[in-house]
């Protein structure tokens, strides 16, 4: 425990929550304000707090004591991260490319990732309760409301058979899968048997985000003493807040030091933070960036069903950003591992052919630079080509509803000679994310 970190972290949370109030009552009364948040001036000197509020407000990392420390906790969790991401933990390359290929495609079209190096795209996740509780304003997944929760005495086999499962099918990379999604984890009464019998099987304790930690304040400080200080580092525990008045409780609720490894989510409206404009949100202004993280399977244990999803950009075919491929039901743990393969087969397409349809990926566009040369262009990122009459006839076509390698050769506008080549190029462009399947691309309302 870091007594001097947790209590310039707090500092830093307020800042960020409430940026129009907290610092000026700081500087005006910085004795009294620390004190309101909880943060002893034997820790946090008053002159200090007030000269790392310029800091902190500038994000500046030389001056600021908290960032500094951040930034070395941060290259932890990176290099933690990496490693569970890592092709090793993977059973098979496909699920490892297929992965990599959604994650390329999203920061790619998406400004908002730029320097989130850490954020990953999960082969699996568990919903342990069918609906939310909580019903947040800004729910990006739209949660509908709570309608059921799976209990873990009745589903004890079954869930773990469905762990040794999808730690077979996917492999040790299947223990990066959290146990909620539109749900909150703490409507399910269990929730910390199933997390003890995800540790047995996976090895490891999933990430948790919960907004019920002012609800069930007994319950959550159960949770971090199970998890332990080196499993709450591990695990990424995370504070959805909704409001100004629930951060300012949960400031008095807590201790600095109990919340030192915790991130505190500040999606009140008055926050620095952005909504993506998805799910509950759509239509109201902010960007439309996809908020799941999954890229593989959902596993719905009230329901007994498990699907294929990605994650893409909110549009109005999709508003909540997740474009859901199949779902199966399932009876049993081993019809469960049947299901599950089936679906990451037919869905996790790693690799392209000559008769496969392709077409720009939504919010990249193509433009000419010179006679030889062109650009395709993402929020954040592009590439040059080299562009003869072979790859000129193919960009028409994946600028519009899509084509083959097969179908441009077979129209006759491209040689037959060059097709190898151009399939290369093709494969190039799919896994940076540059083109995608026609039949999976989603309109996105800001293509021209
Ligand atoms: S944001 Fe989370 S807690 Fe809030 S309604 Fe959606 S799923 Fe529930």
């Amino acid at each position: 425990m870091d007594r001097r970190y947790s209590a310039l972290k707090r500092l830093y949370e307020c800042c960020s929550a409430d940026p129009l109030q907290f610092p000026t009552r700081l500087r005006d009364d910085p004795s009294e304000t620390l004190r309101e948040i909880g943060v002893g001036e034997d820790v946090v000197r008053t002159d200090e707090a007030l000269v790392m509020l310029d800091g902190l407000c500038t994000q500046s990392w030389e001056k600021n004591p908290y960032l500094a420390l951040y930034r070395d906790r941060v290259l932890a969790v990176e290099k933690l991260i990496r490693q569970r991401a890592s092709r090793e933990q993977f059973a098979s390359e496909k699920m490892y490319r297929y992965i990599n290929i959604v994650r390329n495609r999203i920061f790619l079209t998406n400004r908002e990732f730029c320097g989130h190096d850490n954020v990953l795209y999960y082969p699996v996740a568990f919903e342990l309760s069918k609906g939310c509780s909580v019903q947040c304003p800004f729910c990006g997944l739209a949660a509908s409301r709570l309608a059921g929760v799976a209990r873990y005495e009745e589903n004890r086999l079954l869930w773990h058979g469905i762990l040794a499962a999808v730690l077979e099918i996917i492999g040790p990379a299947a223990g990066m899968g959290p146990c909620y999604f539109a749900t909150e984890p703490f409507d399910n009464p269990d929730y910390e048997r199933f997390m003890a019998g995800y540790r047995e099987i996976l090895g490891t304790v999933p990430q948790t985000t919960t907004a019920a930690a002012l609800r069930e304040p007994e319950r959550f400080r159960a949770l971090l003493s199970f998890l332990g200080e080196d499993g709450l580092r591990e695990a990424g525990m995370r504070i959805s807040v909704c409001s100004l008045k629930e951060f300012y409780r949960l400031m008095r609720m807590y201790t600095a030091e109990e919340l030192e490894d915790i991130e505190l989510i500040a999606n009140n409206p008055e926050s620095v933070n952005r909504y993506s404009a998805s799910g509950r949100m759509v239509g109201k202004e902010g960007i439309r960036y996809p908020i799941s993280c999954i890229a593989g399977l959902m596993v719905r244990l009230p329901d007994r069903e498990v699907s294929f999803m990605e994650p893409v950009n909110p549009s109005p075919e999709y508003p909540t950003g997740v474009q859901t491929f199949e779902t199966l039901s399932f009876r049993s743990a081993e019809d469960f591992r049947e299901k599950a393969s089936f679906l990451i087969e037919k869905w996790a397409i790693d690799r392209i052919h000559a008769d496969t349809r392709l077409r720009l990926t939504p919010r990249v566009l193509f433009s000419r630079e010179d006679a030889v040369n062109g650009l395709l262009i993402g929020k954040a990122g592009g590439i040059r080509l080299r562009i003869d009459s072979n790859m000129e006839a193919m960009l028409l076509h994946l600028q519009g509803d899509g084509i083959s390698v097969s179908e441009a050769v077979a129209s006759g506008e491209v040689n037959v000679l060059a097709a190898g080549r151009l399939l290369g190029a093709m494969e190039t462009l799919f896994e940076k994310g540059f083109i995608t399947l026609s039949g999976k691309a989603v309109r996105d309302p800001d293509e021209g």
